[in-house]
């Protein structure tokens, strides 16, 4: 089956298709089923985390598709518990036995938490992983724009990606322009802002003139923006409608109109202030 997602090309010239399936929040218990339903909608691409303790079921749930695992694009992060070169390390094998795959496409930094660790060392341990091929790429999660600046000026690798928060709510603007500055894409978490969004007046008078989803159209201004995008539902309906995005366009007055619902609002934590880990 050939796909409908463009792919996004990272700095290092790895692909990754810009549509992809997040499984946060869905419990292990269901994510086999949540995966082999996404990946039978056409989706190629899973984001998942150590932290979201379902790598092993996305690894089952490839391995069970019957598709090549080359074709399937696989991201996942580094739990924050495990800042620091040598922790780093040794918690990127886990994910990698975990996921099962024999390599990580994209492994990021979870978060900074700058005020707990150094990420400029936990950096340089996925240098070394990124360095032994045995992640394709590398990026980072939540970082702001002085923690970038921080890491750009203090290593070697650029990394590929920052995963934020990110949707009409909080077009992170400024954070978005700096990434595309550097070559590193910005891949939007919540785009959907866990549904904040999908009753916004805006959203639902577009939707109903386009005869799509509010839903649909919020994900189509990422897609357009250039963000990567990868919604999260265990409802079957909701998984195909979140990828059939291919067959309309907004147009440049639809896209400013939605831009402009940005009011700087969080659906989740400031990274400023996150120092969560796990226990
Ligand atoms: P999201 O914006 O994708 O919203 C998910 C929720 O919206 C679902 O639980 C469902 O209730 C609802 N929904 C989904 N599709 C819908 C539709 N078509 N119509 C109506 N409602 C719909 O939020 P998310 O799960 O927080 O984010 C997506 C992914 O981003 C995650 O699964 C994860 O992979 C990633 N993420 C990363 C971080 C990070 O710190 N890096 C944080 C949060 C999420």
């Amino acid at each position: 089956m050939s796909s409908p997602v463009p792919h996004t090309v990272l700095n290092n010239g790895v692909p990754i298709p810009q549509l992809g399936f997040g499984v946060y929040q869905v419990p292990p218990d269901q994510t086999v089923e949540a995966v082999s339903t996404a990946l039978a909608a056409g989706y190629r691409h899973i984001d998942t985390a150590a932290m979201y303790g379902n790598e092993r079921q996305v690894g089952e749930a490839i391995a069970r598709s019957g598709i090549d695992p080359s074709d399937i694009f696989v991201t996942s992060k580094l739990s924050n518990a495990h800042h620091a070169f040598d922790a780093a390390l040794a918690a990127f094998d886990r994910t990698e036995a975990r996921l099962g795959l024999g390599r990580v496409d994209l492994f990021l930094i979870h978060w900074p938490l700058a005020m707990l660790s150094d990420y400029l060392e936990t950096w340089r341990a996925l240098e070394r992983v990124a360095g032994e091929g045995r992640a394709r790429a590398i990026g980072v999660s939540n970082f702001q724009t002085e923690h970038l600046q921080r890491l750009l000026a203090g290593s070697e690798i650029v990394p590929a990606v920052n995963q934020i928060e990110c949707h009409p709510y909080l077009t992170q603007e400024p954070l978005r322009s700096f990434g595309a500055e550097h070559g590193i894409v910005t891949e939007a978490w919540s785009p959907i802002a866990q549904g904040a969004v999908l009753g916004d007046p805006v959203v639902t008078g577009i939707a109903a003139s386009r005869e799509r989803t509010p839903a649909q159209v919020v994900l189509r201004w990422h897609l357009q923006l250039g963000n990567v995008v990868f919604p999260k539902s265990v409802t079957p309906e909701r998984v195909r409608e979140n990828f059939a995005l291919f067959d309309f366009e907004l147009s440049a007055p639809e896209m400013a109109a939605i831009s402009a619902l940005n009011r700087d609002e969080r659906t989740g934590p400031d990274p400023d202030h996150f120092d969560m880990v796990p226990g």
